[in-house]
């Protein structure tokens, strides 16, 4: 059954690892076809906006900043692995200096691990040195830019901040390692500040500009604009760092791509401060469904990888999770599991298919079922019911749903039976 949805897994150029955009040739979209539907109608009929996106998995450090949340060694060991497994191409580890345990993740991870590990530190030179100790091959290093913070976390002036933000960027670019820089809340920084680290950072050799949008306030069109401006005034690449406390934070990290950063900070199901960072299985699905760019990275794994990181965390993934969530393939209204009976891209949206994550689709039985579902779910059951006994069952799933039951397999083949539809294979036998 719903062999129709399988068909739209488009076809993917070889994986190009890294993906780099100034290295990687954009792939020219082909024509999709399916029963002679032109499907790139509507908003996706679009000139390509990106030419690639790298992904930095923060779920071990933002994440586990989670309220609530803390990753054993071994947990942190397991969801590195498995990011590493999916062609992620920087996993921020953790923060090295915290603890002696968090230490010896972060080593163990570096040494572990294939693509690129990535400590976070202070301007401050116990956390450099720690972070370096560790063996990871990035370092990412953060100051506060606005004034709230420099007052009231940092404690310092605007003139320390520029000053210990390029003392640090050197002593990590004499380290020999590959060197991140984030103005913290840049999004609340004034611009003209923000400007004068940047050049500041960019001039001391930072290697990559993370703009932190920390508390969230950004939105698609300031972010984006904010974004061109800082590419404007560097020679490092740019990453952008988005946080969910306006539910915008993977619009606004799409949108920081869109506006030239070559990579976004993410992490599984979302987990992070507050309300979280952007998710990584939205941006990556984004970028790889709605934009048609490959990532490079094996969207199959995703449906697990949430699994892993739910159970982990502590933080339950919502039914309406996009992507991961128990609803994200699961149709239960009429017209609407009809529709993905005959062709399932009439109600799910078409460029992404449960198989690309790993995932299945599933049709739910309850008060908006209709009659096509439950001919589909008793046939597949080996029920051979009329047309008569469909409309029946279909009333006694509707009225059993209303009373807020949940309506499984076992109910549905008692209200069969109760029906009096025959199974396929008595037919048979007699
Ligand atoms: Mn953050």
């Amino acid at each position: 059954m719903l062999s129709q949805g399988q068909f739209y897994i488009p076809e993917r150029p070889p994986v190009q690892l890294p993906c780099l955009s100034a290295t990687r040739s954009p792939w020219v979209r082909p024509p999709v076809q399916a029963g002679g539907i032109e499907f790139f109608q509507g908003t996706l009929d679009s000139t390509s906006e990106i030419d690639g996106a790298r992904v930095f998995d923060t779920t071990l450090r933002d994440g586990e900043q989670s309220p609530r949340t803390s990753f054993s060694y071994e947990d942190k060991r397991e969801i590195a692995a498995a990011l590493d497994r999916m062609g992620t191409h920087v996993i921020e580890a953790g923060f090295p200096v915290n603890s002696d345990a968090e230490f010896e993740a972060v080593r163990d991870i570096a040494n572990s691990t294939d693509t690129t590990v990535c400590g976070l530190a202070r301007v401050v030179d116990k956390d450099i040195e720690a972070a370096l100790d560790a063996g990871v091959e990035m370092v990412h290093v953060f100051a506060s830019t606005s004034d709230v913070q420099i007052e009231d976390s940092m404690h310092a002036t605007r003139e320390q901040v520029v000053e210990r933000s390029v003392d640090a960027v050197s002593r990590l670019q004499d380290a020999g390692v590959e060197v991140m820089f984030s103005p913290m809340d840049a999004t609340r920084t004034s611009e003209s500040f923000l400007v004068e680290v940047i050049e500041a950072v960019t001039e001391a050799g930072t290697d990559w500009i993370n703009i932190p949008d920390t508390c969230g306030v950004a939105t698609p069109r300031r972010f984006h604009d904010l974004i061109e401006m800082v590419c404007e005034h560097t020679t490092a690449r740019v990453d952008v760092h988005t946080h969910d406390d306006f539910g915008m934070a993977t619009a606004n990290a799409v949108s920081g791509i869109e506006a030239g950063a070559d990579q976004a900070q993410v992490s599984v199901n979302s987990i992070g401060e507050r309300a979280g960072n952007a998710a990584y299985e939205e941006f990556v699905m984004a970028i790889e469904s709605v934009y048609q760019v490959d990532t490079g990275i094996d969207t199959t794994g995703i449906t697990a990888l949430s699994r892993l990181v739910e159970e982990k965390s502590g933080v339950d993934v919502p039914g309406n999770k996009p992507v991961v969530g128990d609803n994200a393939f699961a149709h239960e209204s009429g017209i609407h599991a009809a529709g993905v009976i005959e062709n399932s891209d009439t109600f799910e949206p078409g460029v992404m298919t449960p198989e690309m994550v790993g995932a299945q689709r599933e049709l739910v039985l309850g008060k908006h079922t209709g009659n096509h579902s439950v001919r589909e779910r008793l046939q597949d059951a080996g029920f051979d019911p009329t047309e008569d006994q469909v409309r029946a069952v279909t009333r006694r799933v509707k009225d059993y749903g209303a009373e807020k039951q949940r309506v499984t397999m076992t109910d549905l083949k008692e209200f069969a039976k109760e029906e009096g539809v025959e199974r396929e294979q008595e037919e048979v036998r007699a």
